[in-house]
């Protein structure tokens, strides 16, 4: 497969272009866009550009108003409401971030309830955002289905992911985020766009048949991760981001989606932590012993460690995404580098 080598800057504007191309105004795109780099500078491209022609479709199809302006309330002291008037997730969880992290420094702990939104990115950005704040943190939306719950063989679950993060003294945040599917579904398509197998417990097929095949589970059904026990995490997901505050289920998702390949509606639950207001000693040397502990396991590694090393070298190095993808985004607008 074909590279097309892209400087981080680079990575950005074509994004950005494509994004205003499609009706986003400058906020939104930007917010977008940054999204996307973001995820291409920690080498995560299943969340980077690759995920350009979702949003452009979502745009197209006129699901997603690139234009939204956020709607912010308070309805309860701990609580920021973030109504994204049917807009893309980024700029909601920025323009809503100052109020959480206010409001959790002043009340010790703060919900963010994300309605009425978009959300086709990884987890982690608005997870360390809060870190970079001193707060501990965890963020869950749902999606439309793709997961069968335990004992089933068809989607009622999103792959609905979960990040916990946690402020570090001198080093970056640990921040894990993962589906809870066995596999994220961006990793899949790519997979089954290079040719990749994917492991064992990944899917089913059409028929319900166990398979490796990425393009067979694609057509059939993806699993939770460790069984019931993951089934179980993808449940509590979709009851904090959808049932605790007032946006749609999965299921209910996929029956009101038009299914123009962008991301269907969902919400977004967050929950912000001032360990400065729970008994967590203020140098944070009590944490960190406990990670050198852990770390002088033999083979063990933070979450988000992986991340963080490619963080170093994709600023000076750039990275690739293919030209096919490339040429893609070109016409869709994105300005030609
Ligand atoms: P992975 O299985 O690749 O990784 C999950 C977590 O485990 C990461 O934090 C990763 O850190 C960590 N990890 C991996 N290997 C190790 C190891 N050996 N030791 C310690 N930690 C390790 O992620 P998923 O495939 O489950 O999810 C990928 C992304 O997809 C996530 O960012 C998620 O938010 C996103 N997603 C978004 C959805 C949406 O609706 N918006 C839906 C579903 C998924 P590291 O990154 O450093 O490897």
């Amino acid at each position: 497969m074909s590279g097309m080598h892209l400087s981080l800057d680079e990575v950005w504007s074509l994004g950005a272009t494509a994004l205003l191309a499609h009706g986003c105004d400058e906020a939104n795109a930007a917010a977008v866009a940054t999204t996307m780099t973001f995820a291409e500078r920690d080498l995560a491209a299943s969340h980077g550009l690759f995920r350009l022609p979702g949003y452009v479709a979502a745009l197209d199809s006129g699901k997603v108003d690139g234009t939204a302006q956020p709607r912010i309330s308070h309805p309860a002291p701990a609580v920021v409401r973030v109504d994204a008037q049917r807009g893309f997730a980024p700029l909601g969880l920025e323009r809503g971030r100052p109020h959480l992290v206010d409001t959790a420094r002043s009340q010790g702990v703060a919900v963010m309830a994300l309605v009425h939104t978009h959300h086709f990115a990884a987890l982690w950005p608005e997870v360390e955002a809060l870190c970079a704040e001193g707060l501990v943190a965890l963020a869950c939306p749902a999606y439309t289905p793709m997961v069968a719950p335990a004992g089933a063989r068809q989607a009622f679950f999103g792959t609905n992911p979960l990040a916990f993060g946690y402020p570090r003294a001198d080093e970056p945040p640990m921040v894990f985020d993962q589906a809870s599917a066995a596999m994220a579904r961006g990793e899949i398509q790519i997979a089954a766009r290079d040719g990749h197998e994917v492991p064992e417990g990944t899917g089913l097929d059409a028929h319900g048949n166990p398979t490796t095949d990425p393009a067979a589970v694609l057509e059939g059904v993806q699993l939770p991760f460790g069984g019931y026990k993951g089934s179980a995490i993808a449940l509590m997901v979709e009851l904090l981001a959808a049932g605790l505050i007032g946006d749609w289920f999965s299921y209910e998702a996929a029956q009101h989606d038009n299914h123009d390949g962008g991301p269907a509606r969902g919400g977004e639950f967050l929950l912000a932590i001032d360990p400065a207001r729970t008994g967590a000693d203020p140098s944070l040397a009590h944490s960190e012993a406990f990670f050198a502990a852990l770390l002088d396991l033999d083979g063990v590694r933070l979450p988000g460690d992986r991340r963080h090393q490619a963080r170093l070298r994709t600023p000076i190095e750039g990275i690739s995404i293919p030209a096919s993808l490339y040429d893609e985004i070109v016409a869709l607008g994105g300005r030609r580098h």
